[in-house]
Formats: C-alpha cells, sequence, structure tokens
C-alpha cells in the first residue's frame, strides 16, 4: 500500500474568469455527454501526483476482490481515484452480464430502445451486489428490471410539479425563502426510483450537446440574485458532487457572492456510490463556503462501508454538518430492521436521518412504493424504541407541487373534559391535564 499515489492534490487554482473559459474536450470520457464541455470533470487531465507515504483511502476486502476479479489491469490506486471509477461505470447490459447473473426481467430491461432511465453503476458500487441474488436491495436499487415498464395511473413524469415551479432553466422556487438549484443532470450511479427521471441521465443517453455548465446556470444564478427572499439554495441535480472541484467551486463562489443567500445545502449520493470522490482537496475547498450543509441519500445500511465512512467523516471533519435522506423503498427498507440498521448506521458516520420519503408517484416505480399506513407503522416502531436522533421525519412530498408534508403517527388519541389522553410508544394510555380554555364568566378554572 506504500506506493498508493495521492491523488487529492486540485489542478492549479484558477481565477473566475479562468474557470468560465476553461473549455475543453476530455478524452477518454465520451458518452458522458454533460461531461463534454470539459468544465464539469475535467480534471482526468492535468493531473498533480506525488508520492504518499500513507495510502489516502482504504479498499476494503469486497471491493479488493472485485477489482481483482473484473478489473485486472486496474491497480488499487486507480481505483480509488473517482475520476477513474466514473471513466469506468458499467452502463451496458453486455459488461453487466460478465458480473451478475441476470434475471431474464432485469436483462429484457436492459435491452436499448426503451425510453427509461438509463443504467449506471460505479465499479465501486458494482462490487457491493451480489452476483446471485436478484433481490438484494442494493441490487434493486440500480439495476433496471420491466416492473419499470408498468406506469399507474397515477405516475407522472414530474410528479412534483417541479417544472412548473421553474423560474429559469434548473431552479425550481417552490417554498418562499430557498431554491432547488439543479447543476448537473448527471450521477455517477442511476437509482431506480429517482424522482428526476424525467432528466437525469438523459443527455448522456442521448449523447447530444451538452448545455450544463457556467452558460446554462446563469439565468438561475441571476434569478437568485435579484430575488432577495432567497436565503436558502439546495444545490441538488443529478449529483453536483460529480462536478470537479473547480466547478462546484465556481458556483459556491457565485452564491457567497450574493448578500441574501445565507445557507448553502449539497444534495448528494456520492459518499455511498463514489465515496473516493470525498477527496482532501474537496473538503478543504467546502470548508471556505460555510455555512454548507450536505444531504447524503442512502438507501440500505450495507451502503455503510468502511469506504463511505471515511467519506462521511471527512465531510464532517470540515465542520460540514450532514443529513439523511431516505426513500421508503418496498423490499429495500421497509422493514424495522432495515431501517434501524439504516438510521443507527447513518449516526455512527455522523449522519443525522433527516427525512424518509414515501416514494414519489415517478413512472415505473410501482414496485417501489409502500402503503403510507405502512410507512407510518414502521416510524411508530422505530420512535421510543431507538434514539430520538436516529429517528427521520417521515414526510409526503405532495403531487402536483403540494410541497413536503409530515406524516406522524397518532399519539394524541382523544380528549376528556380537562384531560387529554395519550398513547405512549409501547401502546399504554396516559393522561396530561390540559384545562379547555373557558371564555370570561363561563365556569371556574378558565384560562385568560
Ligand atoms: S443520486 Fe439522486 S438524482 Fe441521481 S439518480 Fe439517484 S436519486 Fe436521482
Amino acid at each position: 500500500m506504500d506506493e498508493i499515489l495521492e491523488l487529492d492534490v486540485e489542478p492549479p487554482a484558477r481565477t473566475q474568469s479562468d474557470t468560465e473559459a476553461f473549455h475543453f474536450p476530455v478524452p477518454g470520457l465520451s458518452g458522458l455527454s454533460d461531461l463534454g464541455s470539459g468544465f464539469l470533470t475535467p480534471a482526468l487531465t492535468g493531473l498533480h501526483r506525488k508520492k504518499s507515504a500513507k495510502p489516502t483511502f482504504p479498499l476494503s476486502p469486497q471491493p479488493a476482490a472485485f477489482l481483482a476479479k473484473h478489473y485486472p489491469q486496474a491497480k488499487p490506486h486507480q481505483w480509488n481515484e473517482w475520476r477513474w471509477q466514473l471513466k469506468h461505470r458499467i452502463t451496458s447490459l453486455s459488461v453487466l452480464e460478465t458480473m451478475l447473473d441476470l434475471t431474464r426481467e432485469e436483462r429484457e430491461a436492459l435491452r436499448p430502445g426503451r425510453d427509461m432511465l438509463p443504467m449506471a453503476v460505479t465499479p465501486y458500487y458494482a462490487s457491493l451486489l451480489d452476483p446471485h441474488d436478484p433481490m438484494q436491495p442494493l441490487r434493486r436499487c440500480v439495476i433496471p428490471t420491466t416492473a419499470e415498464h408498468c406506469i399507474l395511473p397515477c405516475e407522472e413524469g414530474d410528479p412534483l410539479g417541479e417544472e412548473h415551479d421553474s423560474p429559469a432553466p434548473g431552479l425550481v422556487h417552490r417554498y418562499p425563502d430557498r431554491v432547488l438549484f439543479l447543476a448537473t443532470d448527471f450521477c455517477s450511479t442511476y437509482c431506480r426510483y429517482c424522482t428526476r427521471s424525467r432528466r437525469v441521465g438523459r443527455q448522456e443517453a442521448a449523447q447530444g450537446p451538452t448545455a450544463q455548465g457556467p452558460r446554462r446556470w446563469e439565468p438561475a444564478l441571476r434569478y437568485i440574485e435579484q430575488t432577495p427572499r432567497v436565503q436558502d439554495v439546495l444545490i441538488s441535480g443529478g449529483d453536483p458532487l460529480t462536478m470537479a472541484d473547480h466547478a462546484l467551486e465556481y458556483l459556491l463562489q457565485r452564491m457567497r457572492a450574493i448578500p441574501h443567500v445565507e445557507i448553502i445545502r449539497i444534495g448528494t449520493k456520492a459518499p455511498m456510490v463514489l465515496p473516493q470522490r470525498i477527496t482532501i482537496g474537496l473538503t478543504q475547498m467546502l470548508k471556505r463556503y460555510h455555512p454548507l450543509f450536505i444531504s447524503i441519500h442512502s438507501a440500505h445500511a450495507h451502503e455503510l462501508t468502511t469506504e463511505a465512512a471515511l467519506a462521511c467523516s471527512r465531510l464532517a471533519d470540515a465542520g460540514i454538518p450532514l443529513g439523511g435522506q431516505t426513500v421508503l423503498l418496498k423490499g429495500v427498507n421497509d422493514s424495522v430492521a432495515e431501517l434501524t440498521a439504516l438510521f443507527q448506521g447513518q449516526l455512527r458516520n455522523r449522519i443525522r436521518p433527516y427525512y424518509l420519503y414515501q416514494c414519489d408517484q415517478v413512472r415505473g416505480t410501482g414496485h417501489f412504493r409502500t402503503s403510507v399506513s405502512k410507512g407510518l407503522g414502521l416510524i411508530q416502531d422505530l420512535r421510543g424504541h431507538i434514539s430520538g436522533y436516529a429517528v427521520p421525519h417521515y414526510v409526503v412530498d405532495l403531487p402536483g407541487g403540494g410541497g413536503k408534508t409530515p406524516l406522524c403517527p397518532e399519539y394524541l388519541r382523544s380528549r376528556d373534559g380537562d384531560d387529554l389522553i395519550f398513547k405512549n410508544y409501547e401502546g399504554r394510555l396516559f393522561r396530561v391535564h390540559d384545562p379547555v380554555v373557558r371564555a370570561a364568566g363561563h365556569g371556574t378554572g378558565g384560562v385568560a
């Protein structure tokens, strides 16, 4: 391990004008069309390498065995380089079938010609998949099946009505003081239940000309600059942490230069699917833009590997509060045991479980959706039994743009005169004295 190269060194610092002028093609990445400008992930070229006495990233046994089997020419230091992981994403049936025993439903779903979210999986995440069990939770999250071809009447391409609330391309302004900034449509690994499957991966699949990067961001940035009530910007996508450091920094600089923007948040799944992305250089850059929060999307406790743990700890050590976001998924995490393992595992990794989402009514996701009553039952079974810190808000994002709405089990059961009757987490009933407010002159004991 001594010869592992330090690859966390970023390209030389650029001025903003340098950054805007920084467009060049990326050799070896044909097919990643949203990278075509060279702005978003340009650093496959121009890397500055230096020898390091210490390994920079762990390689746990399962990924190590996978590397040896499927990429015998590659070295551990290459595997641990996030650009190598992006360059070697698994995107085709022909490669995937050398790694997994595919079912007829998986194979059929991967045949070209379907208008669906493309498949892409980083080699790292592929190493976590069970080659023989199609029902393994992680495999269900990223490998398509023909169940995606079943479209229910309630399902839509844009179930949350985001396009309707979009004052500029790539910007959603729904709540009064905050906006969602869709910085890229690219993800390292595509989740089969993605709410934005209408747009993520589409350019990549079409291999069309890119419209991403600073020029596409400009109208959205101008809108934020001209809208003083926007105090909080969530940078999402796609996955913004698939962008090169200097591209992300350009965005952060622009946002920090807007006086009324107080909070910046980043939504990402990178620590779970591409943990190598969380380099020391990235965290050093990010911590220049506090107050900065990161929401980490994770689906199952098996994602919380040694590699993911280091990625989370680097972010937390940079002073970035980490929140967890999880979609409730049938057959993936819809049991008390799976959710307990995930949420307690997140806490151990310094991620505060924040939201558990009812799965949105996205086209072709019916096979993932549980009932709301099932979700409420799960929350009820968690609360009181594990630390409150480990219990997220269970929310449904209302179709058509109604916004996130909390779903809470009923603990307040009834009123009995001046008492309220509560049921606790064990199902036992308790009284709390809570006098009814009475108008003056109507009996005694009124509360002013
Ligand atoms: S990481 Fe997020 S944006 Fe990307 S496919 Fe998964 S859910 Fe969608």
